[in-house]
């Protein structure tokens, strides 16, 4: 009889705690976590031959046991304007997309935290590919491992630097919960990536019950995707809005930073010409955000093929965002990075093996949003 080898558990995916409790049940001091999670993050070493400060008896059971293994780097593109995106091939053909963009005084790393989304917003391309799973903690944190050892290559690495996460990138983090808080751990540890709660950022469409969730475990910041501020046409452009409407957002909202009044919400919204750009839109905004700490960050839409929605011109943008400021709604607009290469917001894509049928759907022009995947049942 053929005895098949036993998968090897990934370290990657493994937070302090859950590295501690590894270690443990190997026999061995929780301190070991720290030093091997300095090893795989800081370092970058996945072979743990190389880890000199651990006993050779204990390297040994680990290369049997265990593997260090990040996702392949299909290509890498670089835009004009300094951004770069990597397509990551996953180990059962998936692809995602991971995108930095270098401004002056930060690096931000744009991360997906699912292959493709089943959320179907009406003006995301991701929403398009269709879905296909949860990505696992380690395919998460791959995508920061292998950005820092990519970027570190580059000439002049001191402008290169990750300084800031947003999980903006494929998918919808808080429907992948017990994935992503493991990788937010692992931002922000010191032995890790060691990164600012402030400078890591968790981005979601409205997933309520989570959003509570989040708030009990984790302090890193965090950003809603508005976009619309009326029910009726937020259901249309962000379809979790029927499960979880305005009322139920704003109630969150305000209470997310209650103990800290330092913090606030970033809202997002996409600027879609005579959809949701006029001034009333601006004036129901200013209603629904009484009592919730918000910054408003306007973002030109950016076109993807066979969308129905264009891009709101600068004066339009400009004046709802004047309409937002006399208000006193702190209110940026976000600068379009890295469209020659796809990798605005709403461009990522990745490789997406559909299981809703959605991407055939939509390239014939018959995507609806499919209810029972958000769980809505009105
Ligand atoms: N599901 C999460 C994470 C995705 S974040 C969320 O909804 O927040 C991606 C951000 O880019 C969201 O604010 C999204 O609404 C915005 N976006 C999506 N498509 C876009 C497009 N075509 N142009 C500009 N912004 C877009």
């Amino acid at each position: 009889m053929q005895i098949s080898p036993t998968a090897k558990i990934n370290l990657l995916g493994l937070d302090r705690k859950a590295m501690q409790d590894f270690f443990v049940s190997m026999g061995e001091k929780p301190y070991r976590a720290d030093q091997i999670l300095k090893w795989i993050h800081f370092n970058g070493v996945q072979d743990f031959h190389a880890m000199t400060n651990i006993s050779k008896v204990l390297r040994e059971r680990l290369a049997e046991t265990a593997e260090i293994s990040v996702p392949q780097v299909i290509y890498e593109k670089a835009a004009s304007d300094g951004t770069y995106k990597w397509l990551l091939r996953l180990s059962d053909g998936n692809c995602i997309e991971t995108v930095f963009i270098p401004e002056k005084t930060r690096g931000t790393l744009c991360i997906s935290s699912q292959v493709g989304c089943i959320l179907n917003c009406d003006f995301c391309s991701t929403g398009k590919q269709g879905f296909n799973r949860n990505l696992s903690t380690a395919e998460i944190i791959s995508q920061l491992w292998i950005a820092v050892r990519k970027l570190s290559q580059l000439d002049g690495v001191h402008d290169h630097a990750v300084t800031n996460v947003v999980m903006m990138g494929m998918g919808e983090p808080l429907l992948n919960f017990d994935n992503v808080v493991p990788a937010l751990h692992l931002m922000l540890d010191d032995f890790a990536y060691g990164l600012s709660k402030r400078r890591v950022t968790v981005s979601t469409a409205g997933v309520v019950p989570a959003m509570h969730q989040l708030r009990a475990v984790s302090d890193v910041a965090l950003a809603v995707s508005l976009h619309a501020p009326n029910d009726e046409l937020r259901n249309k452009l962000v379809p979790l809005n029927k499960k979880y409407p305005l009322r139920e957002l704003m109630a969150v909202c305000r209470e997310y930073f209650k103990d800290d009044n330092r913090r606030s919400i970033t809202m997002e919204y996409v600027m879609l010409a005579g959809v949701n750009d006029q001034p009333e839109h601006a004036r129901q905004l200013i209603r629904i955000l009484e009592g919730v700490r918000a910054k408003m960050n306007l973002i030109p839409f950016n076109p993807f093929p066979h969308t129905p929605y264009q891009r709101s011109d600068n004066d339009t943008i400009l004046h709802f965002r004047d309409i937002l400021l006399k208000a006193g709604i702190n209110t940026t607009i976000r600068r379009t990075r890295g469209d020659d290469i796809d990798a605005a917001c709403g461009q990522l894509v990745g490789q997406v093996k559909d299981r809703t049928r959605r991407q055939e759907r939509y390239l014939r022009g018959k995507a609806k949003v499919s209810k029972e995947m958000i769980g809505v049942t009105s």
